[in-house]
């Protein structure tokens, strides 16, 4: 068995990074166990709806930093003066199991992840342009309007960190933009270093060198 893929795939928020991944997985990838969403921890304040243990792991700080000491993360960053990580766990399990792995991290986390895994796959998501992005983020109600005008004054410096990432996509329209998404995922599904141990198994089903009879 070959060992799983990890996927990161990052955005300025409110871009509709959380929308795509959800939606791949709605259309069926993953149905079979082979891609997972890797629950991050946070410090942050579940939102309305938002549920423990599925759309994070919400820890205190002193939590959060007792597992920074303990070395538990792959990455970690304070995003808008909260702590957010992806602990090892979470990740090398499924990674050692054959199941691909996806990310949702800012490019902080991303550029750790780099460091300590450059064969992983980096997709950066970008909003179609900034207005679009500020309608996003305020129609969503998700955040206090000082929360919104934090996370579009950051949006341009994650911007302008694209060049780390192997692939780009524009979430203009959404099924367009989830294509897009499975297509790069699936893409690294069926390289051939990937389906080595299978193929290797098919060739052995059809006996060793010179036994090929068949055409006699
Ligand atoms: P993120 O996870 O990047 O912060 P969300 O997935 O929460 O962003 O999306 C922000 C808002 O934008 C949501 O209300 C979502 O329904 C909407 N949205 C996402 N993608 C699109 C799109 N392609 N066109 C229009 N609205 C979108
Ligand atoms: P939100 O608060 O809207 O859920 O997420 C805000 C930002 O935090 C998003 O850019 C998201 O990618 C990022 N984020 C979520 N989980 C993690 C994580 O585990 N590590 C890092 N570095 N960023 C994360």
């Amino acid at each position: 068995m070959s060992t799983g893929h990890l996927f990161i795939v990052s955005a300025p928020s409110g871009t509709g990074k959380s929308t795509l991944i959800r939606r791949l997985f709605e259309k069926g990838m993953g149905d079979a166990g082979d891609l997972v969403h890797s629950v991050s921890h946070t410090t942050r304040k579940p939102r309305r709806g938002e549920r423990d243990g599925r759309d994070y792991y919400f820890v205190d700080r002193t939590t959060f930093e007792a597992m920074i000491k303990a070395q538990e993360f792959l990455e970690w960053a304070e995003v808008f003066g909260d702590y957010k990580g992806t602990s090892l766990r979470e990740v090398d399990l499924r990674l050692d199991t054959g199941i691909d792995v996806i990310l949702d991290i800012d490019v902080q986390g991303a550029l750790q992840v780099l460091a300590t895994r450059p064969t992983a796959t980096f997709i950066f998501i970008l909003p179609p342009n900034r207005t679009e992005m500020e309608r996003r983020l305020r129609t969503r109600r998700l955040d206090e309007p000082e929360q919104v005008a934090r996370r579009l004054a950051l949006s341009r410096s994650e911007i302008e960190r694209y060049g780390s990432y192997d692939y780009a996509i524009i979430n203009d329209d959404l099924e367009r933009a989830s294509e897009a998404l499975a297509t790069i995922i699936l893409d690294k599904r069926y390289r051939r270093e990937r389906l080595e141990p299978q193929i290797q198994s098919i060739l052995e089903s059809f006996g060793s060198p010179g036994d090929d009879s068949s055409n006699d």
